[in-house]
């Protein structure tokens, strides 16, 4: 409906209500939607209305007034201090403010969700076709409708290797090593490849950044399903972008790792963890120590813990039951469904929330409240997902090639340090226990090395 017509039919229902009346016209277009917009010819209503000038005025919608809640308020003030009855065309003449401020603010709210899909929409289409003269994405040819073969696989193992507990840095390497190069034809870096194995469009989803109020374009948001096929399993690609969004990962890109239990061993004297360290200055053999470096703490020959630890690993992971593994999966993915179904019903109750709110059977206090408690749910459920896919991914790209298999101690022992130290910190807890004998080189004690198994 256009202004004029809008125009012409407050008119028609000011004359209903009031009689013939002396009528002035205030309006400026859209202004009222912008928080900085100058409206002159509203100032001059408010002053109007403030002043008692007038018996009464009518706009067409609470929102036509203004989408501002400021703006609102002074328009209530407004027609408070001057005795002026406030309508609008559509709502009538609105006694009490509450339900004028309800309408608008969910006008507002609408808008603001308009605009934003609109915003979406704008980066979606660029998004959406064809990459647009740009260099090709990894895994897909030009056109991105197919996967290439060979590359494809190279993805797929750098993610699982990830998963497994290898570094961005090893990864990288053996990537290199095997020959893979990136598409504009050079070696990977960790850095690149990280920002890589993140994007969302190998697991077959689109995104589009949204261009903020402030104008700047905010980071990519994932807004459905693409039409390219994805190159790894969402729930591989979760876990992936989880695990390497962890800030706890991103201190480990440091000097690659020399000992087996280095930052997992606990000390079982004052809590802290254990670092090897190299005694070769004193040309003797490396060590665990204790981190707090207190008197009384656990100090160990590294080789013998190290093969102890390795020996009771092999026959662990030789008895596990890579079908259990399998149980394990099937689990998280019909708790996965739960929490999605639950997600869903939380979804649907607050929308719930939306109708009686504007059917007047709910206040905007109470709305406000439980529609912060529902989005409160939402938001731990989702996490929980997150968490899920991890646990789910993680666990069988750890132990695949090891468990349940006769020969895993030969197998376990013939992984990178870093799939070891992965598999040691899935599978078990190590506490190395202070000796009596500072010095408990020469005489070994498997006693003094607790191995507890998580589950
Ligand atoms: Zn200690």
């Amino acid at each position: 409906m256009t202004m004029d017509n809008q125009q012409a039919e407050n008119l028609a229902y000011l004359h209903t209500v009031a009689g013939p009346v002396a009528v002035v016209d205030h309006r400026d277009n859209a202004s009222g939607w912008s928080e900085d917009a100058r409206r002159p010819d509203w100032d001059r209503l408010l002053e109007g209305l403030t002043a008692g000038q007038y018996a009464g005025v009518v706009g067409w919608h609470s929102d036509r007034y203004t989408r501002q809640p400021d703006q609102l308020e002074q328009l209530i003030k407004a027609c408070r201090r001057g005795r002026t009855q406030l309508h609008t065309r559509l709502g009538g003449h609105h006694a009490d403010p509450t339900m004028i401020r309800i309408e608008m603010a969910l006008a507002a709210r609408e808008s603001d969700i308009k605009s934003e899909r609109q915003k979406l929409k704008q980066g979606q289409l660029a998004k959406d076709g064809m990459p647009h003269g740009g260099r090709r994405a990894y895994g897909y040819n030009a056109a991105r409708t197919e996967l290439v073969a060979e590359e494809a696989e190279h993805i797929r193992w750098a993610a699982q290797a990830i998963l497994a507990g290898q570094s961005m840095r090893s990864v990288t390497a053996e990537l290199n090593r095997r020959g893979a190069v990136t598409v504009s034809g050079g070696q990977w870096q960790a850095s690149n490849l990280g920002t890589y194995l993140r994007r969302p469009m190998l697991a077959g989803l689109r995104t589009a950044s949204v261009v903020g109020d402030d104008g700047k374009r905010s980071a990519p948001v994932v807004t459905g399903e693409a039409s390219w096929p994805a190159l790894l399993d969402l729930g591989t690609f979760t876990a992936l972008r989880t695990l390497l969004e962890n800030p706890a990962r991103r201190v480990s890109k440091s000097a690659p790792r020399v000992y087996l239990l280095s930052g997992i061993a606990i000390c079982g004297g004052a809590v802290g963890t254990m670092r090897g360290r190299s005694n070769a200055s004193q040309n003797a053999p490396a060590s665990y120590h204790c981190a707090t470096g207190k008197a009384g703490c656990a100090y160990r020959r590294a080789d013998k813990v190290e093969a102890y630890v390795t020996m009771v690993m092999g026959a662990r992971l030789a008895q596990l039951d890579a079908s259990g593994l399998l149980v394990t999966e099937l689990d998280s993915a019909s708790e996965h469904d739960q929490l999605a179904a639950q997600v869903a019903e939380l979804e649907e109750t607050l929308r719930g929330y939306g109708r009686q709110l504007v059917r007047k059977e709910m206040s905007p206090i109470v709305f406000e409240a439980a529609q912060a408690e529902t989005e409160a749910l939402v938001s731990g459920l989702r996490a929980r997902m997150d968490e899920l896919a991890v646990a789910q991914a993680q666990p069988l790209a750890v132990l695949k090639g090891l468990a349940g298999y006769a020969d895993a101690y030969d197998r376990f022992r013939a992984l990178s340090l870093e799939r070891r130290r992965a598999v040691v910190s899935l599978l078990a807890t190590v506490v190395i226990v202070p000796s009596q004998d500072r010095h408990a080189s020469k005489a070994f004690d498997p006693e003094l090395v607790q191995i507890a198994w998580r589950n």
